[in-house]
């Protein structure tokens, strides 16, 4: 069994990056840049009003200023602003020569085209040329993840068609013999499939594009025939269930049998111990535990940051530290726990109280999951904990 940190450091090391392609910014999201990407102007690319209000020579605001322009946003001033003359500006608008300041309109007052300021002192109210970015200046970074802010920096600077990693292709696959699908009504000695439809939803949210290969029944020829299948069209298959210690728990001998090379089967990890990664050239297999929240914690902690990976981004996890609103104890402390929580208005973290890891209702409150380190049994309420918010 190895640690957390061991299993992290294998799924995240000597990962063979996607080859990238030019996608169209507008559907950039949620994919990983492939390269720096440069500003071709400056922003702003002129010096420009940051407010509505009257641009002109603040070594004149004390006496009355004779309005000579009208200056609306996207035109080019005509007119310079010489002693005792100002020109009406609209934010956004280009600022006319000769000024240095813009008083905002409601510290002013207007009597036919002249204008009387009412306040002693105005800040600048510019947006000075470049002071937000210079020309070729580097405005993204290569193994960046694009969120919808940075959607707008490619926008501006017409980064149109970046160079991102391509996508990476999962498959999906279900094991057990109990299994039906979600629109089917258990029978007997069924459930409903869960898993699938969850991972197919988490592979989903990192971006990769994700086909769901089915239910596999607990037998042996088949196990082996529809993850064959899957990983000729795939370059990472998810598999849940079947690699336990049950009698029909083929998984892990298959993979052996089929040359992919077990690089880890247990981690010290709680709820979640028994995962398999597996790996074959550029060919991957997760086989993640059947019960669904060590399924859902495993991909969360494990999983996640290999696909980011492989789309060539250091995935990073929102980690805060806060108190503990209750105190929490466990049994054992050999394995390094990552207990469900929610965070209350108080900002502090609740562990949610669920009776086994096949309890799928208690990840659906669940804003965190709550850092229990190895040897540790107990935690004080108030104690600082750390929290991954999922
Ligand atoms: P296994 O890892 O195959 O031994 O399964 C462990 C537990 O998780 C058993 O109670 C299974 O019935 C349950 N389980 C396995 N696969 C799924 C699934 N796809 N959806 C919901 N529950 C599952
Ligand atoms: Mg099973």
């Amino acid at each position: 069994m190895i640690s957390f940190e061991e299993a992290l450091g294998i799924v995240t090391t000597d990962i063979p990056v996607k080859p990238a392609e030019k996608t169209d910014f507008h559907h950039a999201v949620g994919r990983v840049l492939a390269e720096d990407i440069f500003s071709d102007i400056s922003m702003p690319p002129f010096n420009k009003a940051a407010v509505d209000g009257f641009a002109c020579r603040r070594m004149d605001i004390q006496q009355p200023m004779q309005m000579i322009e009208i200056i609306p946003a996207g035109k080019k001033p005509q007119k310079s602003i010489a002693p005792h003359t100002c020109s009406k500006i609209m934010t956004g608008a280009m600022m006319p020569d000769g000024a240095d300041c813009v008083v905002m309109v409601e510290q002013t007052k207007m009597d036919g085209d002249v204008v009387f300021i009412t306040e002693p002192k105005t800040k600048d109210n510019i947006a000075f040329m470049a002071e937000d970015i210079r020309e070729g200046e580097k405005v993204l970074s290569k193994g960046t993840l694009l969120k919808p802010q940075h959607i707008a920096v490619l926008a501006s600077a017409g980064a149109i068609y970046p160079l991102v990693y391509q996508k990476v292709m999962l498959t999906v696959l279900s094991t057990g013999d109990e299994l039906v699908e979600p629109e089917m009504k258990p029978k007997t000695g069924q459930i409903r499939n869960s898993n699938g439809s969850q991972l197919v939803a988490q592979a989903i949210a990192t971006g990769a594009s994700v086909f769901y290969g089915g239910i596999v029944s607990d037998d042996e020829e088949t196990s082996r025939s529809m993850l064959k299948n899957a990983l000729s069209k795939s370059d990472v298959v998810i598999l849940s269930g079947g690699i336990s210690m049950g009698d029909f728990d083929y998984i892990p001998r298959i993979l052996s049998e089929l040359g992919i090379e077990i690089l880890f089967r247990q981690i010290a990890v709680q709820p979640g111990k028994p995962s398999v990664f597996a790996r074959s050239g550029n060919k991957f297999v997760f086989a993640l535990p059947g019960n669904p929240v060590s399924s859902f914690n495993i991909f969360e902690l494990l999983a996640k940051p290999f696909i980011y990976r492989l789309m060539g981004c250091d995935f990073q996890p929102l980690r805060i530290r806060i108190p503990l609103g209750e105190a929490y104890k466990r049994n054992a402390a050999g394995r390094h726990g990552f207990v469900p929580a929610i965070i209350n208005d108080a900002g502090e973290v609740l562990p949610i109280h669920y009776h086994g890891s096949a309890h799928i209702n208690a990840l659906v409150k669940a804003d965190a999951l709550i850092s229990i380190p190895l040897g540790i049994t107990e935690v004080n309420k108030g104690d600082l904990v750390d929290v991954r918010l999922i």
